[in-house]
């Protein structure tokens, strides 16, 4: 039996750090799906390949070797890529990488071997949808573009890396736009899904809303399963 946890939303949401907090308190393995395209955008550049190289790219796809640990550390190849895979670099190329339909096949296959009889938290843009649309939890974390644009800036400034909260609002709009629009894996709210508008919460709000939901599910649970 496993318990899964389905997060999405766009960039900026909170996704990430809410997850590690949620993954911490209910001992699950955390699976950031967002890092597995970065790995295959990282390789690209570091190999060369365009984005018009789409084999090339299939082709990395089906061959990387990514993992995610328990620590937070992404290893590509066996080699420590934790921080490479945030640079704006990038974040300027995932979203076309991603949007490859078999680059996105070969990755949720790896995504739901990751989780395969575990309990699991896992987020990105299209696992309450498409990877987990069975999961026990479906949760759609949001927020303005702007507030969005406002926590990414603030991370920037503290990494040292220039840019302006200009550049950086109009880059996040060009992911959704793009994260929007994909062939498969779109991001989109899954009907079921419960919307967490994260725009006026702190973290550790957001935090205490997931694990509500959570907590409410397993309640519900234990309740039905007395009651067959
Ligand atoms: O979550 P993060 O911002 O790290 O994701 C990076 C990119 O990877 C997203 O902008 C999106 O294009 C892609 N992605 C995806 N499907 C997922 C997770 C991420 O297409 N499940």
């Amino acid at each position: 039996m496993s318990f899964i946890v389905a997060i999405d939303g766009p960039a900026g949401s909170g996704k990430g750090t809410v997850a590690k907090k949620i993954a911490q308190k209910y001992n699950l393995i955390n699976i950031d799906t967002g890092a597995m395209y970065r790995c295959i955008a990282l390789k690209a550049l570091d190999e060369k390949i365009n984005l018009e190289e789409k084999e090339k790219l299939i082709d990395i796809s089906k061959q990387v070797k990514i993992e995610l640990k328990e620590n937070g550390k992404v290893l590509l190849d066996d080699i420590d890529v934790t921080s490479r895979i945030r640079t704006q670099e990038v974040s300027s190329i995932v979203s076309q990488v991603s949007s490859i339909k078999e680059v996105r096949l070969n990755m949720v296959k790896l995504q739901r071997e990751m989780a395969e009889g575990k309990n699991a938290i896992m987020e990105g843009r299209d696992i309450t949808t498409y990877v987990f649309p069975n999961a026990n939890v479906k949760i759609y974390l949001d927020a303005s573009v702007e507030e969005r644009a406002k926590r990414r800036y603030k991370e920037m400034q503290e990494k040292g890396i220039s840019m302006t909260y200009e550049e950086v609002l109009e880059s996040i709009k060009q992911r959704d736009e793009n994260d929007k629009h994909k062939e498969i894996g779109s991001l989109m709210i899954a009907e079921d899904a419960t919307v967490v508008d994260t725009t006026n919460y702190t973290i550790d709000e957001v935090v205490d809303k997931v694990s509500q939901i959570i907590e409410n599910t397993i309640e519900t649970k234990k309740g039905n399963s007395k009651c067959e």
